[in-house]
This record gives C-alpha cells, sequence and structure tokens, in this order.
C-alpha cells in the first residue's frame, strides 16, 4: 500500500495519528479516541477547538463575502485594527496572513522608517541567539539559525546576531547602523526563554538612546498566552515602536499583523508594501471574536490564574525528577519543562498516553495549552507528564 503522505513535501514529520476533530481542549481521530492538546498547534488555538462563538462568526460571514482584496475597504478589519490601537502602544496595522509575513512588513517598516529619515544606511536587524522568526529568506536571516540558513544561499547582509543575554555585546552592536533590535519577549522555538522584565524596559532605553527601533516578535507569546494581552506588557516603560503577531490572534484561523506606533507607521505609504488575502472578512470575522475574548481583563486573569497552577505542578515535577528534569522555563502558558537530554522521547511518550506537548530548543518540552484550560485538565496533563518522565531513561534512545 501506498504511503498516504507520499506528496507531501517531508518539511515536517508528523506521527502516525491523524486527528478529524476537535472539541475545546480534545483532538480526536476517526475511531474517537480523545488526546488532551497541550501544544495547541503550537499557541495557535488559544480558545480551544472550534469554540462556539468562532463558528458562529465564520459560519455567519461565510454565507456573506469572502473575499475583495484590500484594493477595496474591509470594514470588519478597520473595526479591529481601532480596537487593537485602543488597547496597545499601536496607531496603525497592517494585517497578514502569518507571522512571517508580519516579520516581513515589520523588518520592511523599520528599515524604512531610517531612509525617510535621512538615514539609509541605518539597515541593520540586531537580534539575539535562539531567536525565531518565521520561514521566509528574511525571517531565517533574521531568525540566524544556522540550521535554516543552511542550502539557501548567502545570508542576507544586515543582520547581526548577539549572545543572549550578553549586555556587553548588546551595547556594542548597536550603533548609527542599527535599524532596529528585534526580540521576542518570550523565545518560543529557541527553548521557551524569558527576557527579563527589567531587560526589556533596558532594551527600550537603549535603543532611544542610540535612536534605533524596538521590535518585538510577540507571534507565539502574546494575545494573553503570558496572562497579559502582550507579554510586554509585563515590563514598565517597554513599549515598542513595531510589533509582529499573529498564532493565538485567529485561534485558528491564519492571520497575523504589524503594528506600529504613527511615527514609524507613516512611512508606509500606498505602494510600499501589501497582501492580496492579509485582513480578509474571513480572518477579520474570526479575529474580532478572538480579541473580544481574550483582551477582556476578566478572561486575562483566569489566564494568569491557571498558569499559577501550571507553574506549581511543573515544579512538582521538577522535583520528583531530579535526574530528568533541569527546571521550568517560560512564562504564563508559554512554559516548559527543561530536560536533562533531548525531550523527544518524552514527547512521544505523552503522546502515546494520549497527550500532545512540544518540544523547543535541544532539551526544552514545551507547553503551550488553549488559553481555556482548567484545573482539571492540568491536573490530567501534569499526571501524564509524570508517567512519561517515570518511563523515560535518558540517553537511552538515538
Ligand atoms: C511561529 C512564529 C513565527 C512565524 O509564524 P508563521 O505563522 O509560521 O509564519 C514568527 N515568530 C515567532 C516568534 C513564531 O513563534
Amino acid at each position: 500500500m501506498s504511503d498516504p503522505r507520499q506528496h507531501i513535501m517531508p518539511v515536517y514529520r508528523p506521527p502516525e495519528e491523524a486527528f478529524v476533530r476537535g472539541e475545546g481542549v480534545r483532538l480526536f481521530t476517526e475511531d474517537g479516541t480523545g488526546y488532551l492538546d497541550f501544544i495547541a498547534g503550537i499557541a495557535v488555538s488559544s480558545l480551544g477547538h472550534t469554540h462556539p462563538q468562532l463558528v458562529e462568526a465564520l459560519k455567519a460571514q461565510a454565507g456573506k463575502l469572502w473575499h475583495t482584496s484590500n484594493m477595496l475597504r474591509v470594514p470588519a478589519g478597520e473595526e479591529l485594527a481601532d480596537k487593537i490601537c485602543a488597547r496597545t502602544f499601536a496607531d496603525r496595522v497592517f494585517f497578514t496572513n502569518s507571522g512571517t509575513e508580519a516579520v516581513e512588513c515589520a523588518l520592511k517598516t523599520a528599515r524604512k522608517y531610517h531612509w525617510a529619515n535621512g538615514d539609509p544606511e541605518r539597515i541593520e536587524i540586531v537580534t539575539f541567539t535562539g531567536a525565531f522568526h518565521g520561514r521566509s529568506l528574511g525571517a531565517i536571516n533574521a531568525g540566524g539559525n544556522p540550521k535554516y540558513l543552511e542550502g539557501f544561499g548567502p545570508a542576507m547582509p544586515g543582520f547581526r546576531q548577539i549572545e543572549f543575554g550578553d549586555h556587553d555585546a548588546l551595547d556594542a552592536a548597536v550603533t548609527d547602523k542599527t535599524a532596529a533590535v528585534f526580540v521576542e519577549p518570550v523565545q518560543g522555538e529557541g527553548g521557551v526563554r524569558a527576557i527579563p522584565e527589567h531587560c526589556l524596559t533596558g532594551l527600550r532605553e537603549l535603543c532611544d538612546a542610540r535612536g534605533a527601533l524596538l521590535i518585538y516578535d510577540e507571534v507565539q507569546c502574546g494575545m494573553g498566552r503570558t496572562g497579559q494581552l502582550f507579554a510586554h506588557e509585563w515590563a514598565a516603560d517597554a513599549a515598542p515602536d513595531i510589533m509582529c503577531v499573529a498564532k493565538g490572534v485567529g485561534s485558528g484561523f491564519p492571520f497575523g499583523a504589524c503594528l506600529t506606533t504613527e511615527a514609524t507607521g507613516i512611512v508606509m505609504q500606498p505602494g510600499s508594501h501589501g497582501s492580496t488575502y492579509g485582513g480578509n472578512p474571513l480572518a477579520m470575522a474570526v479575529g474580532n471574536v478572538v480579541w473580544d475574548i481574550i483582551s477582556d481583563p476578566g478572561f486575562l486573569e483566569n489566564v494568569r490564574r491557571v498558569s499559577g497552577t501550571v507553574e506549581q505542578a511543573l515544579k512538582s515535577l521538577a522535583d520528583s525528577h531530579p535526574g530528568k528534569v533541569q527546571g521550568v522555563t517560560g512564562k504564563g502558558l508559554l512554559t516548559g519543562l527543561r530536560l536533562t537530554d533531548a525531550p523527544k522521547p518524552v514527547q512521544t511518550g505523552c503522546r502515546d498516553r494520549q497527550l500532545l506537548v512540544g518540544v523547543a530548543g535541544n532539551n526544552v518540552l514545551r507547553l503551550a495549552p488553549p488559553l481555556v484550560i482548567t484545573d482539571t485538565d492540568v491536573r490530567e496533563a501534569t499526571g501524564i507528564i509524570d508517567e512519561s518522565l517515570s518511563a523515560w531513561e535518558p540517553g537511552a534512545e538515538a
């Protein structure tokens, strides 16, 4: 029998199971087996699967209008941009289909800003090791991960990467050639690492002092995931000039956005940038509902509360498996266990027990559950992780 996957470009290696239905925090296979989903399509399904209000919004829009392109007005997009700008640092929004496209818009806006302000030499984008910004050519150059760059031609000029947490290197790297410092307030793929809050404030001060812009990639850590609407809001006086969002903003419907201040975004004028699908009526119908639910202070309060439950449970797992778990990492519901060896076998062990989790960096078992999990879900998940850790022999598998 031929492999049903044979014509899929094999850049991913998914496990055997195929899921055909989702409800809340659970995914189901064809035969009805339920799995607890603690990765949510990598921090995407923020309101869980088939949330009734989102299903209703999408169905209603599907019967009205799907697409016009941005050559015509999209009223629901104007409405969502208004809400975003009323609640955040931002004054302007460009809607995209993905996180990578939000990143491209951010990089282009940063360079154009300096160009328009008579400083065309300021093109450098400074990033940190462990960064992940997507898979376009611009995004892999910003991410700087040699594994993702290999084979795709020469490294692009204008990107400079320094060691995560190296303040001296940062101080030396931000010069009169720097367009922007570009960071994830909580690194996702790089190993679920949070930048300390006072460092974000320091980064803002440094950028101001040197005339560089500050860009946050909150594609993974934003939209309520850490218990604030955006992760940088934990830090005082650390608002960016530009911010990329995606993943959780659509809770499974693909869209993203690049947010900017007035002073920065003003350089993007007719013809500067574009997207055929970005912010189309289907995405905006869903996006408005997701925004209304997650930006509610009571919703975020509950994320912080359940994050506390998760943190407690993970700490006790770390205590009970000292030779296997080095510690707990991350922030809020973008969290994980730093293991003493590669995390894949533990991920597989969890899946064999009907729990889906992720991995990140070299040794992190990553959790990014829907933001609507309950304490009962947390107990079930951590019970399964506990069993999987017990069954795991570090170093035993390749
Ligand atoms: C996932 C991710 C991206 C890329 O988003 P896509 O929607 O896959 O293009 C960019 N930055 C961060 C921090 C991400 O986690």
